[in-house]
């Protein structure tokens, strides 16, 4: 990043292609007058937007779904730019984000209707009850750099269909795919409630200070501190953080199957997932052959610089800090009594990292505690489910897990006992691409949970109640002034009647305590 001595304007962040270290953009780092005028432009903006309704807003969307696809090609090379990871691992963003555009705009109507409610009581059937969703006028998006035009995507599109405007703050490492993004919406004309602001903490910070709903993806130590900011200004967030996503391969399993799987869980995008698989736990009947197939398949791996070549299966990682916590952690392991089997240190180019394979490892190591988000895969054997289990389970993270075995009833029935917000039987990632279940994490690793249906866009929205009279209505309800015994007792006795159980429905039994 380069500073300067003039105002906010003049700073820039520079974006790094970090396989190679070739500069691949600079953009403005946001202060936080601008992030606080954008939002009041996006404030101003947002009633005209939440008006057109969702038939019209979902028209829009459905026009960026087009433009996505004009675009991936290109909007592919950015990703690979500015995060340096293959082409196979990259190739797959666009089309995801073209999956969840089209879900929101296809189901946007039924999961905003209006909903009309039976009264909880008979008393209440004098009026018509609806249930409605407006929308959190600006929400704020701050996003990490894993998936820098999926992570944006993930959040965007339900808060604009619910009738939100919404501002972005991407990562300061992969600040370009967001932008683009935001170009794309003004390219195809829509109303101007879509907005990107760059930048680092501080210019997410001020994000915090000034929009109406928070959703964030990143750190569990960053979540927190925006838990503690939203506190204090009294507004909803939703946290998606870090994970410690362990697999259980029993004993019945299909080895060759499972180890190609754990593989893809743990090494896709170079590990660097929340919902990478980072701890297996296998049974011991099955744990050498597993292990000997495992680091098999890793050694086969290439690893490189891709372009558009689908040469390469494991690419940079995004940062030089993230390959140090990594190098870190093995490090650790290591001093502690750890084997590796394979891999186990930097390249040397870039900010690469060897796929790892770990053996001797156990709870005291950073690498079975702390996330990696790197490309570590740390293998313990256990002597049946319920040590795997156990182990499985005590972690301050609950993102997700995956369970393999060739008896899926059983593997649902361990899902059952893990503390985890998903769990995936013999793969890895499913949850993710399921937009009909909820993507969320339990214990450090969030609050709250994007997509899952009707859920995942009413986050967005406030609930409002309404109550309109059924039928005639009362010169005066009973319960107006002037104070009257007759009309109280009338209103009390009919709701013991109702609400009492037994006799203590009698009126008179309860009256004279002859009950
Ligand atoms: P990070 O917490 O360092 O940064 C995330 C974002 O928050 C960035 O845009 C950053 O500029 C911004 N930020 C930093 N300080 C802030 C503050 N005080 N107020 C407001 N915004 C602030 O995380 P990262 O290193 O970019 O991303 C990696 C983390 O993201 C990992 O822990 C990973 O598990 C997590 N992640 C979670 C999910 C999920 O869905 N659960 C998905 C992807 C990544």
């Amino acid at each position: 990043m380069s500073d300067t001595a003039t105002p906010d304007l003049e700073r820039t962040i520079e974006v790094r292609n970090p396989a190679d270290g070739r500069l691949v953009g600079k953009v403005p780092e946001e202060s936080a007058a601008s992030v606080a005028a954008t939002v009041r432009e996006l404030r101003l903006q947002q009633a005209e937007w939440e008006a057109l309704g969702v038939a019209g807003r979902a028209k829009w969307l459905r026009r960026f779904q087009d433009w996505l696809v004009d675009h991936s090609a290109r909007l592919t090379d950015l990703i690979q730019a500015e995060t340096g990871k293959t082409r196979f691992d990259a190739e797959i963003e666009v089309p995801a984000a073209i999956d969840l555009v089209k879900y929101w705009a296809r189901n946007a109507q039924s999961f905003l209707a209006d909903e009309r409610p039976a009264p909880h009581s008979p008393i209440g059937l004098g009026k018509r009850l609806v249930q409605t969703f407006r929308p959190y006028p600006v929400v704020g998006i701050i996003t990490p750099w894993n998936l820098p035009l999926l992570n944006p995507c993930f959040d965007a599109f339900a808060a604009l269909a619910a009738g939100a405007a919404v501002l972005i703050k991407p990562s300061e490492v992969t600040p370009l795919c967001a932008q683009e993004l935001a170009k794309g919406w003004a390219e195809i004309g829509a109303p101007p409630v879509f907005r990107v602001l760059t930048g680092g903490g501080d210019t997410g910070s001020a994000v915090v200070d000034t929009v109406d709903f928070v959703q964030f993806t990143g750190s569990t130590r960053t979540g927190r501190a925006i838990a503690v900011a939203c506190g204090q200004r009294l507004i909803p967030y939703s946290l998606e953080l870090g994970g410690k996503d362990p697999a259980i391969v029993l004993a019945d399993v299909d080895v060759e199957r499972a180890a190609a799987g754990i593989l893809y869980g743990g090494l896709f995008n170079s590990g660097q997932v929340c919902i990478s698989v980072e701890r297996v736990y296998v049974e011991a009947p099955v744990y050498d052959r597993f292990v000997q197939s495992l680091v098999a398949q890793v050694a086969a791996l290439r690893q490189g610089a891709d372009d558009r070549r689908f040469a390469f299966d494991i690419g940079a990682m995004a940062t030089a800090a993230q390959r140090d916590i990594v190098t870190g952690q093995v490090a650790d392991a290591v001093a502690k009594g750890a084997r590796i089997l394979t891999g186990g240190k930097a390249t040397g180019a870039g900010t690469f990292f060897e796929p790892t394979v770990l053996v001797d490892v156990d709870h005291s190591m950073l690498c079975l505690t702390e996330e990696t988000f790197g490309p570590l895969i740390p293998i313990i054997r256990v002597a049946g489910e319920d040590e795997a289990v156990r182990l499985a389970n005590d972690s301050v993270y609950g993102l997700s897990a995956t369970v393999w075995t060739a008896d899926r009833r059983r593997g649902e029935r361990l899902a059952r006992r893990l503390e985890v917000g998903a769990v995936n039987i013999n793969d890895a990632f499913a949850n993710l691409v399921n937009f009909a279940l909820p993507m969320g994490g339990w214990k450090d690793s969030g609050i709250g949970a994007r997509w899952g249906g009707a859920a995942g866009i009413r986050k967005y929205c406030r609930t409002q109640a309404i109550t309109v009279p059924r039928g005639p209505e009362l010169p005066r309800e009973p319960l107006w002034y002037p104070a009257s015994r007759w009309r109280s007792r009338v209103v009390t006795t009919l709701m013991r009647v109702v609400d009492a159980r037994g006799r203590r429905k009698l009126p008179f039994a309860v009256r004279r305590n002859q009950l």
